[in-house]
């Protein structure tokens, strides 16, 4: 009877097993239409400069604004798309949508305002990818200083010789390279030297390490030393409490992001917190 039992299991356990990869098939199917749905949004997370507190730049995530199970976040649905070229669809399409918006805003507000997008290490490799990215940054009017693409350090090392020559090749458009979630993967310090990287940001494990591990606090002083004396902007991740801000600042981070400062938002909100005075670093960092 034990023996019954046991293999009643395997047989629930195996078709719960179906039951989720039908699932992820049908989500993976739905996915491909997504595009041409309109279903793609992009939400906006502000960089903040860590002295002025005003906002720099905004960062584009991507959402699935899916038609019965809502609002769906990156790790929901870019896995299924990150083993095919639909992957890279979708970052152009968030790389277009980001350039417009942010241009229109940028000249709204009469500054120049940066608009960083991710890219995955497949859409790095896509042959087209700079032609479409110079004609997203141009058609939109966007400076191309003001446009920075984000690259993780695993994506990067996925394939060194085809991401060096699309960063460079970007570079030459004089567009800027940010390796993001640094620290989280091995990437060496010298890979700073090496790439043509104007930005480092540190994985939020670190920003939010700072306040309680000194270890980590030394770690991040080194980077944000050593990025400096590249001539390399730092951004602090994830900050998300007033003595991670403050201590992100003291180490030398430049730039900060996080749930503390602002959350990923529409753009509408985004609008609203640009035309709204500099954040006052002082009173967020007693939250
Ligand atoms: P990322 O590029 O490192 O983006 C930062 C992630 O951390 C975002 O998650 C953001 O919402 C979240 N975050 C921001 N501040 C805080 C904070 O204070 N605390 C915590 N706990 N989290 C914070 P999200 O939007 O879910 O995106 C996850 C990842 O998905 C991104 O990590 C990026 O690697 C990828 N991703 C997002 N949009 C795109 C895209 O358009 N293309 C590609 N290829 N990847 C994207
Ligand atoms: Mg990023
Ligand atoms: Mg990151
Ligand atoms: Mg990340």
């Amino acid at each position: 009877a034990a023996k019954d039992a046991g293999r009643g299991r395997a047989v629930l356990f195996d078709e719960r097993m179906r039951e989720r990869a039908r699932g992820r098939m049908r989500l993976r199917a739905e996915l491909h239409r997504a595009l041409e749905r309109h279903e793609i949004v992009v939400h906006y997370q502000p960089l903040v400069d860590l002295r002025t507190g005003a906002m720099v730049a905004a960062e584009a995530l991507m959402r699935w604004q899916h038609p019965t199970m809502g609002l769906l976040a990156p790790d929901d649905f870019l896995p299924l798309a990150q083993d095919s070229d639909l992957i890279i669809e979708l970052d152009e399409h968030v790389a277009r949508q980001a350039c417009t918006d942010i241009g229109v805003l940028g000249r709204a507000l009469g500054r120049g305002l940066g608009a960083w997008v991710n890219y995955s290490a497949r859409t790095l490799a896509s042959p087209t990818l700079c032609k479409v990215t110079e004609s997203a940054r141009s058609d939109a009017g966007l400076a191309p200083e003001d446009l920075t693409v984000e690259v993780t350090e695993n994506a990067l090392l996925e394939d060194l010789a085809t991401t060096g020559r699309a960063l460079q090749e970007l570079r030459r458009q004089h567009v800027r390279l940010a390796i993001d979630d640094f620290g989280a993967g091995h990437t060496a310090l010298t890979y700073l030297t090496r790439l043509p990287v104007s930005a480092v940001k540190l994985d939020r494990s670190f920003t939010q390490a700072i306040d309680t591990s000194p270890v980590d606090r030394a770690v991040v002083r080194s980077v944000a030393d050593l990025a400096r004396a590249l001539g390399l902007v730092t951004v602090a991740e994830g900050v998300e409490t007033g003595s991670q801000l403050n201590l992100a600042a003291a180490s030398g981070c430049h730039l900060g992001q996080g749930y503390l400062l602002s959350r990923p938002a529409e753009y509408g909100s985004l609008i609203d917190l640009a035309h709204r005075p500099a954040i006052d670093l002082r009173e967020v960092a007693l939250r």
